[in-house]
């Protein structure tokens, strides 16, 4: 059996300037062809999950292109345009094949389309006819009904942070295979509870998102019940179906999908108050790192986590611990090349003054003026330790660390989430006997932090991916829905709202 498979990744903050041309895809990870099999295979992701479930199924790989940016705007036509136009082109090329697994995020948006999956999986599935069409998700996915009428399965992460990528990749081969044997025949049920989570209350790690998730695992023991998806949505991609969303996958039993489905959807609506979040105020945690005996406390600043699509050049927090006279910590990170040239060209162990980060936009505070000392300089390369995403490299661009006010500071080239302790150990840092670790991560820093952090706060820190939702101007999202309408905290008729 040949299996075809492809990938576009993006979460699409559609209000960052940060606008996603081709660079940014090359910037990360625009491979073609037999590419992925040297950068994923026997890595902790869903394509190494895909490699190894088509290795043990005895089927070949054909793979077409890997195209990943980091979260950020819109992607721009252009760019949509030509990865799209290189998936189809490769996957007739691939004929003849006997299916197509895809990776996809599942909120993505372009200049063109609000749900780049969505068109993704129609032109996949013109080709592939009767074929299955299977696809991986992201936790983060906004299901839509073009996705759901185009692919035959669509099977999200059950983790936040996403340390079963590598698992979802393995089932999806799985199940495919059990439909070109004939032993499968996949039926969804689909539901969407009007809730719009903030990334802090997805953590799958803790009540209410751990509770939805064990609900569909036990579930997914029922007898027909062949796989479940539980997502959070992606607010910030801003369309109509952006939100929680609960996908069930019966083998041909329409009624027990759409009951289960409907099940976990009166669940989460239930629950619903429970996905309130109420971040520390800054100043008071800094005032705690200051006087706590044990370390490190990881402060996550969660306004501005690139991985959400903010910029990451945010100085709010660095202002703060700089005011409150804090030393020994580590801030990790700040995206600035510019500074990053400067201090290379001043050269290790010289002094550099900086206008530092603030630079992107007007929401993650103003460029500071610093005074540091160049430690450490390196090409920000490093392979993932672990558990997110193990034995994949990671890219920081050029790197380095510059010392202000006795912490260590990183300044990077490009812009990568700080989930990874391989980054530190990169930089020459050793967390474990800082004070504090500043990251600028919501939720995917915990997979490796928690096990070495004395405590972990998340800060109301201002940005693009603050938790304050009703903060933001968004256009298309279907209405009302909770927590962006307030009125829905109360008792209200569950009906009369879906209809709405
Ligand atoms: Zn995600």
């Amino acid at each position: 059996m040949r299996i075809v498979t492809g990938t576009v990744s993006h979460e699409t903050h559609v209000m960052s300037n940060i606008s996603t041309g081709l660079d940014e895809f090359r910037s990360r990870r625009l491979l073609y062809g037999d590419e992925l099999f040297s950068e994923f295979t026997g890595t902790a992701t869903p394509a190494g999950g895909i490699i190894e479930g088509c290795k043990r199924n005895g089927f070949e790989l054909v793979p077409t292109v890997f195209a990943s940016a980091t979260p950020s705007g819109i992607v721009t036509k252009e760019a949509f345009d030509q990865i799209l136009g290189d998936i189809v082109s490769r996957i007739k090329a691939a004929e003849p094949f006997d299916a197509v697994v895809m990776h996809l995020h599942g909120a993505g948006v372009s200049e063109e389309y609000m749900d780049i999956e969505g068109k993704v999986l129609i032109e996949t599935r013109k080709l592939a006819g009767n074929r299955p069409v299977v696809a991986t998700f992201d936790l983060h996915a906004n299901y839509t009904e073009l996705m759901l009428e185009n692919a035959d399965m669509l099977i999200g992460y059950d983790t936040y942070p996403h340390v079963d990528g590598y698992e979802r990749g393995l089932e999806a081969v799985d199940l495919t295979a059990r439909m070109l044997d004939g032993s499968l025949k996949p039926t969804l049920g689909f539901r969407q509870p009007p809730m719009l989570p903030a990334l802090q209350v997805q953590f799958t790690g803790r009540y209410p998102m751990k509770r939805l998730i064990e609900e569909a695992h036990r579930m997914e023991g029922l007898e027909g019940v062949e796989t479940i998806t539980v997502a959070a949505g992606f607010p910030w991609s801003d369309i109509p179906e952006a939100g929680m969303s609960f996908i069930v996958t019966t083998n041909d039993d329409q009624l027990l999908a759409d009951s289960l489905a409907a099940e976990l959807h009166d669940l989460a609506w239930g629950m619903r108050r429970e996905f309130l979040v109420s971040p520390t105020p800054m100043r008071e945690a800094l005032r705690h790192v200051g006087k706590a005996k044990k370390g490190p406390i990881v402060l996550a600043d969660i306004g501005d986590n690139p991985g959400g699509g903010a910029p990451e050049d945010g100085t709010v927090v660095l202002k703060a611990i700089l005011d409150e006279g804090l030393t020994g910590g580590v801030i990790a990170l700040i995206w600035d090349p510019e500074s990053v040239r400067a201090a290379v060209e001043a050269g290790l162990g010289k002094e550099v003054s900086l206008r530092l980060g603030g630079k992107t936009d007007n929401m993650h505070g103003e460029p500071l003026n610093v005074t540091g000392v160049v430690k450490h300089i390196s090409d920000g390369k490093f392979t993932n330790l672990g558990p997110m995403s193990t034995g994949a490299e990671s890219d920081l661009g050029e790197t380095v660390v510059l010392d202000i006010g006795s912490n260590d500071v990183i300044v990077t080239s490009k812009r990568v989430q700080p989930l990874d302790l391989g980054l530190y150990e990169s930089q020459g840092i050793d967390i474990t006997g800082k004070r504090f670790v500043v990251v600028k991560s919501s939720v995917h820093f915990r997979a490796a932090h928690e096990p070495v952090a004395s405590e972990i706060i998340e800060l109301d820190t201002p940005g693009l991916t603050s938790p304050r939702l009703a903060g933001f101007k968004f256009k298309n999202i279907r209405r009302p829905i909770f927590p962006l309408d307030v009125e829905m905290l109360g008792i209200t008729e569950l009906k009369s709202m879906e209809d709405g």
